[in-house]
């Protein structure tokens, strides 16, 4: 690259967002060390309230991933062997691999093309005598229409486990993301919106007898020590987890309200541009995990970008249905034509908190000089 290259634009920037909060998170994590509370303890029940209240739920119950939330919320549903449970074809693998884990069968219905979640109409259409629960994702940030979701799930005595993975803080009419549906399903991965410095997750509820069974299969099915009442798993939330969250918790809604400014600026610079920029749907707070445009010539724009320093992500290029892991579900090129038109054409742009306006105009004139090419 020539010596005036102008610098990298990356798709996320942890270093930039450790170096604002690093005095906090220094002492809250040293402070682990000292009191030697490595696996759960007081950090993570601290977070765990702090978490709870922030999604509008009774409870959250922290546990190693965003994944082992959903493999111990759908336990919890009564998904076992046999069960068949609804989730979006446009996802990213976990949704599908935790039905999986409960022997259960994802049955996997389109998306709507304009929100880039699931179909209510297709959900409706999916629902057999086998469906014990429904899994609407709460893609790039904006959540499902859990309304008609939920309806759907209560006509045919059914659970929501909401993946809210991508959705701290993100509402629908005023709720937040985590307390329309049995359980919400949280994701603590270190890119996630509310990232930890390693891997982490949470379950919110509001039913106090479900949030006890959570913290009992996180912890290996153990009421007391040594005294294992279920079958359980070791998925617990560490403690230096637990404290870099709760001092997280302080700035999350700053940064939720910096990626909403971010995504305005994007949506105003590339309102006369040749890609398509992503919608908030009435009533929905988007929290812009990813800020997805589109276009048909995405590899191009892609590789255009790249040239001139700007990194973007794919969320993502091949859905759960054409995946070889999920052969298994029969399914072909053409069954979820929605789904296989956002994987041709997404394009996620650099989204966080500490994007600069600086760099930001640098990705908008880029696509507008690609637009005008
Ligand atoms: C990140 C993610 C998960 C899994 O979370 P992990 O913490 O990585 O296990 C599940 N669903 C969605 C939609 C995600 O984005």
């Amino acid at each position: 690259m020539a010596i005036d290259a102008p610098s990298h634009v990356p798709f996320v920037d942890l270093a930039a967002q450790y170096s604002g909060i690093k005095a906090e998170i220094d002492a809250a994590v040293l402070g682990c060390f000292e009191s030697a509370e490595f696996v759960l303890g007081s950090h993570v029940q601290a977070f765990e309230a702090r978490f709870a209240a922030y999604a509008q739920a009774r409870h959250a119950v922290g546990v190693n991933s965003g994944t082992s939330a959903l493999h111990l919320a759908l336990l919890a549903a009564g998904v076992g062997p046999g069960d068949e449970v609804i989730t979006s074809a446009h996802t990213f693998i976990a949704t599908a691999a935790a039905i999986d884990y409960c022997g259960a069968v994802p049955v996997l219905v389109d998306i709507d093309p304009v929100s880039f979640t699931i179909d209510p109409a297709g959900v409706a259409a999916a629902v057999t005598a086998r469906t014990r629960a429904i899994v609407p994702v709460h893609l790039y940030g904006q959540m499902a229409d859990m309304g008609p979701l939920v309806e759907i799930a209560a006509a045919h005595g059914v659970a929501v486990v909401e993946d809210a993975a991508q959705a701290h803080g993100a509402e629908y009419f005023g709720r937040r993301a985590g307390s329309l549906g049995l359980a919400g399903c949280f994701s603590f991965y270190p890119g996630k919106n509310l990232g930890a410095y390693g891997e982490g997750g949470a379950i919110t509820c509001h039913d106090d007898g479900l949030a006890q069974q959570l913290r009992t299969l996180r912890d290996w099915g153990a009421t007391r020590k040594y005294h294992h009442e279920v079958k359980g798993f070791n998925y617990r939330l560490d403690g230096v987890q637990g404290a870099v969250l709760g001092v997280k918790m302080a700035h999350i809604e700053a940064w939720t309200d910096q990626r909403r400014a971010i995504a305005r600026r994007y949506d105003e610079g590339l309102a006369a541009s040749a890609v398509r920029t992503p919608q908030e749907l009435p009533g929905r707070r988007h929290v812009y995990h990813v800020y997805a445009i589109r276009t048909a010539e995405r590899e191009h724009l892609r590789a255009f970008l790249a040239e001139r320093g700007i990194a973007t992500g794919i969320h993502y290029p091949v859905p759960v249905h054409l995946q070889p892991a999920f052969a298994e579900l029969g399914h072909g090129r053409g069954d979820f034509p929605h789904t296989e038109s956002a994987a041709a054409e997404v394009l996620s742009l650099p989204m966080f908190p500490e994007l600069t306006p600086e760099q930001q105009c640098r990705v908008v004139g880029a696509i507008l000089e690609w637009s005008e090419r």
